[in-house]
């Protein structure tokens, strides 16, 4: 079995989704397609919930048009009209339409999961239906009662052992050879709908692989595969033909794009390979990730973090930043869970590089008051040169202001502005 994934980019219109037909039409394999929400479709619909939740009437506008690209697609697809998929969607519309009149609930990240999992569920409802039309059986499943998580919405964690009992019942390769189903999302034991995170596809891919002992996967890209630069940040990147699990997860660490950090354990488990390839040029090689035979990788590999924001602390008493004053602040990082992306201290300061744009960022810089003067820079981004050499520094810092430095034998850092 294979398992193949699609993401937002490669199905965001109708040229792209038959293209996918042309893709999955060259394999013989028992295969499994998860597919992620068409283009933008989630942020469109992030836009929504948080339109609803401000009371702004905008949202029905929103809603409307989010119904039209899906429609026009769907009447590229199908010129002569498809009754059960156009009502189909049209109901899951009226759902949506009917919930916009309604007062949201205290509860944002439950909601955030019912209403955004939409996504998925359409682009993967319209893909199946356009496959099947064109020649190609599969049978449409949903992740919300396969892919089973506890009920931390927005950021799931995936329950095993019933996941797997699931799905081996159901990805039979006896009763179809083609399964498709959502990525990004999943259910509870009670039928909720959630979420695994933003960019998640790629880590269901990896569930559904890790389960049912895939042979590979491969993940459909609008790049060549995994590039030592991201084209469209620095000119002439490279692509790697070959990189370790150990490799990728260090990229993904660092902030690389390509592959959700999630992704990667469940595979090398298993020693399963991870194929990355474009979708443009399905007959290329792409990147393989793979276990330690995987050729070393002696090129530099730039990775660019933006929307950061570099905090320093300083004890109100000037005392030194000891091991006491060290776990007091790691602990409200995990408390507000932020995610820390870079620390360097001194004797009397302590820095830190998180992501931008979290509210509850400004809490925890609140509560850190209480004991240290902090100072912020926001809007810096956070440079890792992997594998750097003295030209590849030189050529890529050139007209940058940086405001801290870190490097060790592989990796050389920089928070520039
Ligand atoms: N559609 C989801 C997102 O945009 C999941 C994914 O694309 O991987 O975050
Ligand atoms: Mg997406």
């Amino acid at each position: 079995m294979k398992v193949f994934k699609f993401g937002g980019a490669s199905v965001c219109s109708s040229p792209g989704i038959m293209n996918l037909a042309e893709i999955v039409k060259k394999e013989n394999d028992h295969l499994v397609i998860v597919i992620s929400a068409f283009g933008k479709t989630t942020n469109a619909l992030e836009g929504i919930l948080v339109a609803w939740y401000q009371g702004d009437k905008t949202r029905f506008q929103m809603v409307n048009q989010l119904k039209e690209y899906h429609l026009s697609i769907c009447r590229e697809l199908f010129p002569d009209g498809e009754v059960t998929l156009f009502s189909d969607l049209n109901y899951l519309f009226t759902e949506l339409e009917t919930k916009m009149e309604t007062q949201p609930p205290a509860a944002f990240d439950f909601e955030y999961d019912q209403l955004v999992s939409l996504g998925e569920i359409l682009s993967t409802k319209i893909v199946s239906f356009y496959l099947n039309s064109a020649g190609i059986p599969n049978l449409w499943t949903d992740s919300r009662s396969l892919l089973i998580t506890d009920t931390t919405f927005r950021n799931a964690n995936i329950d095993w052992s019933e996941t797997a009992t699931r799905m081996k019942d159901t990805f039979n390769p006896d009763n179809n050879r083609i399964y498709l189903t959502q990525g990004f999302i999943g259910g509870t034991i009670d039928g909720y709908a959630t979420t695994l995170g933003r960019e998640g596809s790629d880590y269901t891919a990896a569930i559904i692989a890790n389960i049912m002992d895939a042979a590979e996967v491969t993940v459909w890209k609008d790049v060549p595969g995994i590039m030592t630069a991201d084209p469209d940040e620095f000119p002439g990147p490279e692509k790697l033909d070959e990189i370790s699990y150990q490799e990728a997860i260090e990229l993904a660490y660092f902030g690389a794009k390509v592959i959700h950090p999630k992704t990667i354990k469940p595979l090398q488990n298993k020693n399963i390979p991870l194929y990355v390839k474009s979708f443009l040029q399905p007959e290329e090689n792409g990147t393989a990730i793979k276990d330690k035979t995987a050729g070393k990788i002696n090129k530099p590999v730039i990775i660019i973090k933006r929307n950061q924001v570099l905090i320093s602390l300083i004890p109100k008493d000037f005392s030194f930043v000891i091991e006491e004053s060290l776990s007091k602040i790691f602990y409200s990082f995990f408390k507000h869970k932020i995610r820390v992306s870079l620390i360097q201290n001194s004797a009397i300061n302590f820095s830190l590089v998180v992501d931008n744009g979290n509210e509850s960022l400004r809490n925890l810089m609140q509560e850190l008051q209480n004991d240290f003067k902090v100072l912020y820079n926001d809007n810096v981004s956070l440079l890792t040169i992997r594998h750097y050499d003295s030209e590849t520094i030189a050529k890529t810092m050139k007209n940058m202001q940086v405001l801290l430095e870190q490097r060790s034998r592989r990796n050389v850092r920089f928070v520039v502005r």
